[in-house]
């Protein structure tokens, strides 16, 4: 996945200029992260000094960065869009620039949503009279629907994560610790090809009954459930996750491999239900009712999914309350997990996306339960 132009095409700016006018905002000021990065193929880090694409309703794009990165910026896909780069040394005050950029009065701007809070009051100062509200109520409709080389990337990296958990005998097993398994995933992670690792999950025993737990010294026993949660960013920048619940070892708790199956069913029905025009609340709702109906509806403490991209969590939301209609291209996880506290846990969790007629599944090693 090395053809930047593809999955970073220059006319995102003019499209997120159409947005704009039916939001009723007349500018955009994106920060470095992944609203900058799917508008212009920049890959900037956050730093105090002023990185900011200031994208006005009308006119010409500009992008403001330090003078120390301008060589970065120059090099990246954002030149092929069109902006015009301008840069600020360091001692000079850079907020005035962004003024300049706006070409005019304007009466709404959309903050980048993760822009640093001194960034948001410095422009506050700059902009008294203007209103903010957030750039992700205008990139969020053109981030959802993946294109097919945003699908292929996220397809690129489904494989490199799956290969991580073909490898898993080679780690778990009783004896060693959460963070020594942990430690070894991490290094396949980066392995298989991925440019980050994001998060390593290893979760075992009770700590599995918790699904943000990472990795500890707890030894692991024979018996335990092993929740693995993994994924990383790929060099293309779209990310992985996919979590698969192993037994290391020796003989579960039975009401362990009871649920299993429940959760097996739900996530398998999920899956299924994932076909254009099906809202995304239907879809956690598809899974729900399968915990629920087997009586574990209170252990499944979580959303059944988050959409996947740029962000290992972005729009859409497979969650009770969201009606949006899926459509091709919506790329999220589908993760069911049922955690019981103090005792153990389970959770399976694939990437999929929405396509013409149904559902892609991007993580394709086995979900049964196979012992080690
Ligand atoms: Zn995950
Ligand atoms: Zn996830």
């Amino acid at each position: 996945m090395s053809d930047r132009a593809e999955l970073y095409p220059p006319q995102r700016l003019a499209a997120a200029q159409r947005a704009m006018t039916r939001a009723g905002l007349d500018a955009l000021l994106i920060t470095p992260g992944s609203g900058l990065r799917y508008l212009t193929g920049y890959h900037a880090h956050a730093l105090e000094r002023l990185t900011c694409l200031v994208l006005p309703r009308h006119g010409t794009p500009t992008l403001i960065v330090p003078t120390l990165e301008r060589a970065a910026a120059e090099a990246s896909p954002a030149p092929a869009t069109g902006l015009r780069i301008v840069d600020h040394a360091d001692g000079t005050d850079p907020y005035p620039l962004v003024l300049r950029a706006l070409e005019g009065p304007v009466v709404a701007v959309g903050l980048d949503n993760h822009m640093w809070a001194e960034q948001v009051l410095a422009l506050r100062a700059t902009l008294p009279q203007v209103n903010q509200r957030l750039a992700g109520d205008v990139l969020r409709e053109l981030r959802m629907c993946k294109t097919p080389a945003e699908v292929a990337a996220l397809r690129e990296a489904g494989a490199a994560i799956d290969a991580v958990h073909a490898r898993m005998t080679q780690w778990l097993r009783p004896g060693r610790t959460e963070a020594e398994v942990g430690a070894d995933i991490a290094n396949a992670i980066r392995e298989t090809g991925h440019a980050v690792v994001d998060f390593v999950i290893v979760a075992a025993g009770p700590n599995a009954a918790s699904p943000h737990h990472e990795t500890s010294g707890r030894v692991i026993e024979a018996g335990d459930p092993v929740v693995v949660d993994i994924g990383g960013t790929m060099p293309s920048g779209y990310c992985s996750d996919s979590t698969r619940t192993y037994v290391a070892g020796g003989t579960p708790d039975p009401e362990f491999l009871a649920y299993y199956e429940v959760l097996h069913a739900a996530q398998r029905a999920a899956v299924a239900a994932v076909r254009p025009g099906v809202t995304a609340e239907a879809v956690d709702a598809a899974a729900r009712d399968v915990i629920t109906d087997a009586g574990y509806g209170a252990a499944f403490l979580h959303r059944t999914g988050h959409g996947i991209g740029l962000d290992t969590h972005e729009e859409p939301y497979v969650v009770t309350g969201n009606t949006l209609p899926l459509e091709p291209g919506m790329a999220f996880s589908i993760e069911p997990g049922i955690y019981l506290a103090g005792r153990h846990g389970a959770r399976i969790e694939d990437i999929v996306v929405c396509t013409a007629d149904g559902v892609e599944r991007l993580n394709t090693t086995p979900t049964e339960l196979a012992p080690l």
